[in-house]
């Protein structure tokens, strides 16, 4: 892994974002995403001092975990099923993919068992494509409501992927919309209150993220197979 040579090329790519939207780059919150590593790469790159690191897959979790978990800040960024909640509880410190109303409520049940708080991003399909999971745009308001009662969950923000696709200009609407949406949340004043992040970016679309509002972005291949 050349991880020193990327993340600085990295860094470099979100100052030059920032400096575009006239953003602080300490407003953005770089996740490894380290679903491509093994144990032994994936502490390299905690050591390296990338300190957000994320999973899609329980299994990988569990593993990691076991012998990783007194470093960094877990992220859970994979579609999880309701049946896997148990085992994944206290394992991550954010949840990205909170995306279905039957899934808020086996957290919240399980969570007050153990006398945790969950984090938890929304997750908003935005593009309309049936590959991606995640509440439609218009479901979003009334899934708000709802999961406002379940006192065992915080939600911290939004999370939307974008299609894969280079124009630059079918992406960012979306990015735009996941703040507009944010921002409709909070005016509305629906959760009781205030929320802030915007999870969205991924190594291809990372820098279009940023100069919509992103404030933690996800990158997985860019860190660590090169330049994509
Ligand atoms: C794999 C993955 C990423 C990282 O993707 P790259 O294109 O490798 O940067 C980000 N978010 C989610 C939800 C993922 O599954």
């Amino acid at each position: 892994m050349q991880l020193k040579e990327n993340v600085l090329n990295v860094k470099e790519r979100i100052r030059f974002a920032c400096e575009r939207s006239g953003r602080d780059p300490k407003e953005i919150q770089l996740i490894a995403v380290t679903k491509y590593l093994d144990i032994d790469q994936t502490k390299q790159v905690l050591d390296f001092g990338l300190d957000h690191i994320a999973e899609n897959k329980v299994q990988q979790v569990l593993k990691k975990y076991e012998v990783l978990k007194d470093q960094g800040t877990w992220h859970f960024i994979g579609h999880l099923q309701t049946n896997k909640v148990k085992q994944l509880l206290g394992k991550f410190d954010y949840l990205h993919s909170l995306d279905r109303f039957s899934l808020a409520q086996e957290i919240n049940k399980r969570a007050k068992l153990q006398n945790l708080k969950v984090q938890a991003f929304i997750q908003v399909n935005i593009s309309g494509e049936t590959t991606k999971s995640g509440l439609a745009p218009e479901e979003l308001l009334e899934f708000v409501e709802k999961v406002r009662l379940l006192d065992s969950i915080r939600i911290v923000g939004l999370m939307t992927m974008a299609p894969f696709v280079e124009e630059k200009e079918v992406i960012r609407p979306i990015f735009r919309r996941l703040r507009e949406l944010r921002d409709e949340i909070n005016d509305n004043g629906i959760l009781g209150y205030t929320i802030h992040e915007l999870s969205m970016g991924m190594s291809n679309d990372f820098e279009v993220a940023i100069e919509e509002g992103a404030t933690f972005i996800r990158l997985g291949t860019v860190l660590f197979k090169g330049e994509v």
